[in-house]
């Protein structure tokens, strides 16, 4: 009996001494170890709680130091880590953008597309206006307009999705987390000044929701108005298929830019 009790106690101690290595050892960019991935799901989880107990509109505005203090030791050393990682070793060769606030956001309703709801949406004024007066032209041309799928994004919004989809995916691959979204301070949604719009149409057609690829959007006749059009508004097209930023061809999404 003795001795059963004191072969547990040294596999417990055993580990528990694998686990702390594990959780110190390099993070895994291609397949994050079990303890990283435990770890991971706890930061989300953690998130989410706090994310569900403020109000709906202001999660994609949530302040990054606010979101960072929810966590415990662990979980808030190895969020800290992950986006100390330069996005050039993930394969995205972007640029940085910023961690600031823009001046004034315009708030978007939450709008009904297809089976599902856009959320309340953010944007900077300026693009907002342009958004408004291309739809305006786009009505009048092919009788459709497209929605606000995803605004501005605070960098704190930004780490809660780089940490959903990496604990969404079967691989926990931080290197192909990084083709479809960016850390915090290099995504276009955070940019306060030529801010970028993921479009979705008015039945719901945007690309990357519910089993959709980019191709449904790319065939949607909005899209190839936007492509001749939408420059004409300071809307342009980020990332084109084959495009040097090691993004995946998003036809969706599009960025305001002052003339
Ligand atoms: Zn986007």
């Amino acid at each position: 009996m003795k001795k059963l009790v004191l072969t547990l106690t040294l596999a417990a101690a055993a580990l528990i001494i694998y686990s702390i290595y594990l959780f110190n050892s390099e993070i895994n960019l291609d397949k994050l170890n079990f303890i990283h991935r435990k770890i991971a799901r706890s930061v989300i989880v953690s998130w989410e709680n706090y994310l569900s107990n403020i109000p709906k509109d202001r999660r994609s505005i949530v302040d990054y130091d606010t979101l960072m203090c929810q966590l415990n030791f662990y979980e808030k050393s190895f969020a800290e880590r992950i986006f100390k990682i330069d996005p050039k070793e993930l394969g995205f060769k972007g640029p940085y953008y910023s961690k600031e606030k823009p001046g004034k956001l315009i708030k978007v309703e939450s709008v009904k597309v297809g089976e599902r709801e856009t959320g309340i949406q953010y944007c900077p004024e300026q693009s907002y206006s342009d958004y408004l007066l291309m739809m305006e032209k786009m009505k009048k041309d092919i009788g459709k307009i497209l929605y606000i799928d995803s605004g501005y994004r605070s960098p704190g919004r930004q780490s809660y999705l780089v940490f959903y989809y990496l604990t969404s995916s079967s691989d926990y691959s931080l290197k192909e987390n990084a083709k479809w979204i960016a850390m915090p301070g290099y995504s276009e949604h955070g940019n306060p000044i030529n801010n970028a719009i993921d479009f979705t149409s008015e039945n719901g057609i945007n690309g990357f929701s519910d089993n959709q690829t980019a191709k449904d959007f790319e065939a949607l006749p909005e899209f190839d108005w936007l492509m001749k059009n939408a420059n004409q508004f300071n809307f342009y097209l980020s990332y084109s298929k084959d495009n040097p930023f090691g993004v995946a061809f998003e036809p969706w999404h599009w960025h305001w830019e002052e003339k």
